[in-house]
């Protein structure tokens, strides 16, 4: 149980708290009926599949997730990509040019745009060299303005996941929200912290379709926390956030049984392989244990290795500018044609 007190009261924006929300002609009726007349929405009344407006609160996409990851509906907000998710986190807790947000590098590069576009401050903790969150020298740099802490676990671009005692700690001794994104859970053997939304009132969880379910380009993002956190969110979010053709393709594929299991599985197999290969070429140095769908190595030169790999038409990402990944560089891993491709160049340059 979180020791401290926190109340999520004094954390919402004075000018959200004060929101009344948008109400769509879709929030106010919201009955199922086949046989109903819609008349409320100034839609063109011939069908095409996406003639009417979707489910403002994606109610059919819900149930599935809530049954995937055995969590209420209530404790879901869906969004336009991750990305939304996080930006509407923002917009709930943090005010312009008065709050700060705390990440720590290397990591994501969301957080911190997001945070120039919304004026949020940022505080930067680096990872301890072995990129695990340095807990002491975190809880040093909150201030009462720090509103929330984001946690990328598995992490991008290192891979690894961060140790649980570490979070819980955080999670423990932080007053504000603690956002866990978890892009890349479904590749690593840890367990989702969605399971221990009950404990921690200031837990945030986000997940993506973009990934391990093989969806990126329909843009769905998943965020599960409280019912009160939730219904903050949800009313600052666009009515329609989640467009029709988004929703029917999400269900269609997760309804596949096994799908996604399945492909994971071969991932994880083919990052086995990848990485056997990886330790026998002569300018990869260091490679960094992974619990995602993709593998930092540090090379003897970061960009001259990335354009010896342009001009062969392999795109890989140079990370070497991110403070700890000095001529370090992302792997994605790819079919086992594409890998191989990746070998065969890396070996022969
Ligand atoms: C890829 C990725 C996301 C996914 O963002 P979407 O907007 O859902 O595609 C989120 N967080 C991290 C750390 C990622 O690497």
């Amino acid at each position: 149980m979180k020791t401290t007190k926190f109340n999520i009261e004094n954390l919402i924006r004075p000018t959200i708290k004060a929101l009344k929300p948008y109400s769509s002609a879709r929030d106010e009726f919201q009955g199922n009926s086949d046989a109903m007349v819609f008349l409320d929405a100034n839609e063109n009344p011939f069908e095409n599949g996406v003639n009417r407006y979707p489910d403002p609160q994606q109610g059919s996409l819900k149930q599935i997730l809530s049954e995937i990851k055995n969590i209420d509906t209530k404790n879901i907000l869906l969004g336009n990509g991750s990305d939304e998710v996080l930006d509407l986190i923002f917009r709930a807790f943090c005010e312009p040019n008065k709050d700060n947000i705390i990440i720590l590098p290397p990591t994501y590069g969301m957080y911190s745009v997001l945070a120039n576009i919304n004026a949020i401050g940022i505080k930067k903790v680096q990872l301890s060299n072995s990129f695990q969150p340095q807990v002491e020298a975190i809880l040093d740099a909150v201030d009462d303005h720090s509103k929330i802490l984001f946690l990328c676990s598995p992490n991008n671009p290192t891979g690894n996941s961060f140790s649980s005692q570490s979070i819980e700690k955080l999670l423990n001794k932080f007053n504000g929200i603690v956002a866990i994104d978890e892009a890349y859970i479904d590749f690593s053997e840890e367990t989702s912290w969605i399971d221990r939304l009950e404990e921690f009132p200031n837990l945030i969880v986000t997940q993506t379709l973009s990934k391990a379910y093989g969806m990126a380009g329909i843009r769905l993002g998943m965020c599960y926390a409280s019912a009160k956190i939730i219904s903050v969110l949800n009313s600052i979010k666009p009515p329609y956030n989640v467009n029709e053709l988004t929703q029917q393709k999400a269900i269609q594929q997760l309804s596949i049984k096994g799908l996604a299991k399945s492909q994971i599985h071969n991932i994880l197999k083919e990052r086995t392989n990848l990485i056997s290969e990886l330790e026998s070429v002569s300018f990869i140095s260091k490679i960094y244990p992974s619990d995602a769908n993709f593998v930092l190595v540090k090379v003897d030169d970061a960009a001259k290795r990335y354009d010896q790999l342009i001009n062969k038409g392999i795109v890989i990402r140079n990370r070497t500018t991110q403070p700890g990944c000095e001529n370090c560089v992302r792997l994605t891993v790819g079919t086992p044609e594409e890998n191989k491709i990746l070998i065969n160049t890396l070996k022969s340059i």
